[in-house]
């Protein structure tokens, strides 16, 4: 029996269980990835924390989860399935077994959206990536194109410029979402040329992606971009369905908690991107997994 269960090894998760861990309590997180970390190692430098001027994604997510572990957090990477709370304890079942604990704290974070064009599933890995940092590699010299008008579409644009004969951004309007400092950095690039307004409505190629069709939302003119690699950057969403018996889920799947992380039910915390928030950031995952731990501290002391 763990006085708290916190599901998600990411920056919310592990954050959690530090400040849990300080105030004496027994942590055990659960994490469904083979390894932890989770959004941030795909970002190749952070460079808006707080205090650390610059640092890439795995730097940071391997120094947080050495913090945690060596304060006594164990990990065990097992999949959960389902929460049960009997007023009394809680359960969380896993793929592989059954834990007990007074409060748990869910930080499940996102999973990356997909793009919704046909024979995306199918192409994953033979050309279609969600990942720049993991995949940017394979594409050395070639022709690519990333989809998306956030920070991580540019950023993974201006990484992958680095590596790639030519870059292309296709975004469906003509302003961004990301920072103006990474627009500047991605459009001072030779090799990146950007298609705005535009969408992408057809993946060619049979065994691996070969090309792409490309429609300009206004003059509605299709054409045909010869990339052997298409990075989907379209945001992130939650996955929260397992816990809608339990506790309130809003319509786009996030678990419905304000700043002080309290869900619909008592003793259970919801940190970090998995819920309802207008900013998402490293910073905001931190600054949620704190909050939550203390809360969960305060729930397990009052039992
Ligand atoms: P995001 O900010 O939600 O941006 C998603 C982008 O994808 C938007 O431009 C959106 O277009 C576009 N999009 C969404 N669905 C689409 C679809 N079906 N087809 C085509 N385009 C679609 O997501 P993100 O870039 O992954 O960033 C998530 C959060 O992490 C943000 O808060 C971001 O600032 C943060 N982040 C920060 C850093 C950093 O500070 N270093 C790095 C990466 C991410 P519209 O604009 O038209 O909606």
């Amino acid at each position: 029996m763990y006085d708290i269960i916190i599901i998600g090894a990411g920056t919310a998760g592990l954050s959690a269980a530090i400040y849990s861990l300080r105030a004496g309590k027994s942590v055990l997180v659960l994490e469904q990835k083979p390894s932890y970390g989770g959004q941030i190692v795909n970002t190749p430098k952070v460079e808006n924390y707080p205090g650390i001027p610059e640092i890439s994604g795995f730097a940071f997510a391997k120094s947080l989860y050495e913090q945690a572990v060596s304060l006594g957090t164990e990990v065990l990477y097992q999949k959960v399935i389902h929460i049960e709370d009997d007023g009394e304890r809680k359960r969380v079942y896993t793929d592989k077994e059954f834990w007990e604990c007074k409060s748990i704290i869910l930080a499940t974070g996102a999973k990356n959206r997909p793009l919704g064009v046909e024979r995306e599933e199918e192409l994953i890995g033979k050309g279609i990536s969600y990942c720049a940092t993991c995949d940017g590699m394979f594409f050395r010299n070639k022709e690519v194109a990333v989809v998306g008008g956030g920070n991580t579409a540019l950023e993974d644009a201006n990484f992958l410029s680095n590596y790639c004969r030519k870059v292309t951004v296709i975004h469906r309007r003509d302003t961004f979402r990301g920072s103006q400092k990474n627009l500047l950095r991605v459009q001072e690039k030779e090799n990146v040329v950007f298609l705005l307004n535009s969408e992408v409505t057809e993946l060619l190629g049979k065994e691996v992606l070969t090309g792409i069709k490309v429609r300009d939302k206004i003059s509605q003119k299709e054409q045909e971009l010869e990339v052997s690699g298409l990075f989907v950057a379209v945001g992130q969403m939650p996955e929260n369905e397992i816990f809608s018996e339990q506790i309130e889920i809003d319509s786009a799947g996030y678990i419905i908690a304000r700043e002080d992380c309290r869900t619909s039910r008592e003793g259970i915390f919801a940190a970090g991107d998995c819920r309802t928030k207008a900013v998402r950031q490293l910073t905001t995952a931190a600054s949620d997994g704190a909050v939550a731990g203390l809360a969960a501290c305060e729930w397990c002391d009052s039992e």
